[in-house]
């Protein structure tokens, strides 16, 4: 999107409360001049949160986390800087400076795209607990004893061996060659052969939880190899991206540690 002014900034934050917005996730009471509650980023009985309005500025004593009006919704929910501008400039009636048509262009495509990825993810998932072809993946998970609350919590699914199955679904939904040349699902060379078949497939999110990638484990014992992933796509850069801290995030915040390990089922067996 087009750099932010500086005032439309200013005009968000003389619209909006800040005492309004944080309200929305916790309840505040008023002491002096501060506002307190419970802290949303650690667990605490009593409240070390606080929101100093004049200033436009929130600390918590307990944690230490402090920022503005931008970072506590960046914060809460997942949002990047222009992203959490968006927001409350909506929400403030604030008029944002016009988008260029190139921008237009590539944010319309990017949407088309996190689409494409939400409609396929919640598909291959349908097929492995649903399908007769995903009975190989239920098998595969059964042998590797996971169960259907992990399957779940990472919306596990399975894609089919057959190799027209892909582009035909991705056509009746009217996607066009243009955004499945795009998707990162086919190969190369040729852009109706797509890269993951007969494989058990694990949904790669980033930090707001949406689908932004694939990893794929091998089930027909006969490819070179045995996991693959969607190279990066407009949606998808690898070193942006650690699977499994979507579904960590919660406990993570609580623990303020965590374990890395390298595979796709480590990361499921240690949680
Ligand atoms: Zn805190």
């Amino acid at each position: 999107m087009a750099k932010i002014a500086e005032s439309v900034i200013e005009e968000i934050k003389s619209r909006i409360s800040m005492v309004d917005v944080v309200s929305r996730y916790l309840v505040l009471h008023r002491k002096g001049d501060r506002f307190w509650g419970l802290c949303p980023f650690h667990e605490e009985k009593t409240p070390s949160f606080s929101v100093l309005p004049e200033k436009g500025f929130f600390h918590c004593f307990g944690c230490g986390k402090s920022g503005s009006l931008f970072d506590f919704v960046m914060e809460m929910e997942h949002l990047n800087f222009p992203e959490a501008i968006r927001l409350l400039a909506e929400q403030a009636h604030v008029v944002l400076a016009e988008e260029t048509p190139q921008e237009k262009r590539h944010r319309s495509e990017e949407e088309t795209l996190r689409d494409l990825y939400e409609k396929l993810a919640a598909s291959f998932s349908y097929i492995l607990s649903n399908t007769d072809s995903g009975s190989r993946g239920r098998d595969y998970l059964e042998r590797r004893r996971f169960t259907d609350e992990t399957i779940k919590a990472f919306s596990l699914g399975y894609a089919p061996d057959d190799p027209q199955w892909l582009f035909n679904f991705l056509r009746s939904k009217h996607y066009s060659d243009d955004i499945l040349a795009k998707s990162g699902l086919f190969a190369k060379n040729n852009p109706t052969y797509p890269l993951f078949r007969d494989r058990l497939m694990f949904p790669i999110r980033n930090w707001k939880g949406q689908v932004v990638a694939f990893g794929g484990r091998d089930l027909s014992g006969s490819s070179k190899a045995k996991y693959i992933n969607t190279p990066e796509t407009m949606l998808y850069r690898k070193r942006e991206i650690v699977y499994g801290m979507y579904e960590s995030l919660t406990e993570l915040k609580k623990q303020q540690s965590c374990m890395l390990c390298e595979g796709y089922f480590d990361v499921l067996a240690l949680h």
